[in-house]
């Protein structure tokens, strides 16, 4: 642990902090926060701290909605753009039942006990790399978000012709204030589309931090006066925004995806991974693909991937296997989205994979074609299916996996189902211009 209670303490004296904010996620992915002053830390580090749970998204029933925080001393971040003195502190939190013990709805303690399971099988470590695109909107003057990308610019260009150039850099600024280390950071292929790299850590640290990044990179792009989003397609036609997901498990301190004898440098355990998450992506994909929106974006020719395939070479598969080898040898799933919840969506992803090492299973070869190129007919002649194609089929997978139930939960496996749903019938009954376009007068 990197820091103690009483470091805590401490470091708010120091650094003249005022204001606490109690952190944690609902199961539908979205950060919630309660502040609290100085006066009230103490009491809060020792799990004192109640909140009504029952006001929160899918968390509990009113009768019995008294909920605590435990907060997590390695969370401890102040928010640079903050002013000081009587500056704004967090702290990323458990949530616990009355009696102490952890609660059933908390995303993050789903996560805990996915963890626990690989350490079990004794994979101590469970490291993850997510690459996080987002898109920069203009706003309007209102200062209400538009759709309106600032640039023209693409892949890997710089300024002048990248406007959101200085939100960029004040982003990063403001993420290494609070600690995080920022590998790379670049324009992405559509305009206005940007993807900043963080390095990767555990998947615990590495979940706290998508919902830190996701929520300073807002902060700081409405700072610019631009709306950042992580919506995974907001326009047609140009690229939507993944969240690669690069994943790698460790045995003993070393990498147990590594084998230097084998043509990929991939251990038999690396190969098996990949045969669960091919077995299980369906059904996880509810999960790392969450919106209706979702599905607009895994459509063929966006670099986006459609089809459950892996390979080694080309970059339309759903499992790449980067270059790097030896300690820095990794699997990338490309189909997450910045959309989900990552605690879900890791804790699924390493479940899908523990299976495949469990069960022994083997992946289908790898593919080393242009998928987007192969007729139906080849794809059916190698085996190749496709992806959930909407939300409604994604969560028609999910609800059938005895692996989903397990990792999640029954209480928040019956609360992201129910809300799901609601969701998909929702724009289920809408009537979309496209209709209005292709039969108003047609018919
Ligand atoms: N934006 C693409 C996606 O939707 C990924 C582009 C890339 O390879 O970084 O996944
Ligand atoms: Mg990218
Ligand atoms: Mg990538």
């Amino acid at each position: 642990a990197r820091y103690s209670k009483e470091d805590i303490l401490r470091l708010v004296k120091e650094l003249d902090v005022k204001f606490i904010r109690l952190q944690f996620t609902d199961i539908l992915g979205t950060l919630k926060n309660v502040a609290i002053t100085s006066e009230q830390l103490e009491k809060a580090l020792d799990n004192k701290c109640m909140f009504d749970g029952s006001s929160i998204e899918g968390f509990v029933r009113i009768e019995e909605s008294d909920m605590y925080l435990a907060p997590d001393p390695n969370s401890f971040a102040v928010f640079p753009w903050r002013p000081q003195p009587g500056r704004v502190a967090r702290l990323i939190c458990d949530v616990l039942n009355p009696d102490g013990t952890p609660f059933s709805g908390d995303p993050r303690y789903v996560l805990k006990r996915a963890l626990k399971k690989a350490a079990d099988m004794g994979y101590d470590k469970f490291n993850v790399g997510p690459e996080c695109e987002f898109f920069l909107f203009l706003t309007d003057s209102e200062g209400k978000p538009t759709i309106k990308t600032h640039d023209n610019a693409g892949y890997f260009d710089l300024g002048p012709v990248d406007l959101g150039e200085d939100a960029r850099r004040n982003i990063c600024l403001a993420l290494e204030e609070m600690g995080f280390e920022i590998e790379a950071s670049h324009h992405e292929v559509a305009p206005g589309q940007h993807e900043i790299d963080f390095k990767y850590q555990d998947a615990l640290t590495t979940a706290d931090n998508v919902m830190t990044f996701k929520m300073v990179v807002k902060t700081m792009a409405q700072r610019n006066g631009l709306h950042a989003t992580f919506m995974p397609k907001p326009i047609f036609g140009i690229n939507g925004s993944g969240m690669h997901t690069n994943v790698s498990l460790y045995k003993d301190g070393k990498n147990a995806f590594y084998d230097e004898n084998d043509p990929l440098k991939l251990s038999q355990e690396a190969y098996w991974f990949i045969g669960g998450i091919i077995k299980h992506i369906k059904a996880i994909t509810a999960i790392t693909n969450p919106l209706v929106n979702s599905y607009k974006r895994l459509v063929p020719d966006y670099e986006a991937p459609v089809y459950i395939a892996w390979s080694a070479r080309n970059r339309s598969p759903l499992i790449r296997i980067p270059a790097a080898k030896g300690e820095a040898t990794r699997l990338e799933l490309r189909s997450p989205d910045p959309s989900c919840n990552p605690y879900l969506a890791f804790a699924v992803i390493l479940a899908a994979g523990l299976d495949g090492i469990k069960n022994k299973i083997q992946p289908p070869p790898p593919t080393d074609k242009n998928i987007f190129r192969m007729s139906r007919e080849e794809r059916m002649k190698e085996g190749i299916d496709s992806l959930p194609a909407s939300l409604e089929e994604a969560i028609n997978e999910m609800e059938k996996s005895e692996l989903v139930r397990e990792t999640l939960g029954e209480h928040i496996l019956t609360k992201y189902i129910e809300a799901k749903r609601k969701e998909w019938e929702d724009y289920r009954t809408k009537i979309t211009p496209w209709e209005i376009e292709h039969y108003l007068t047609k018919y």
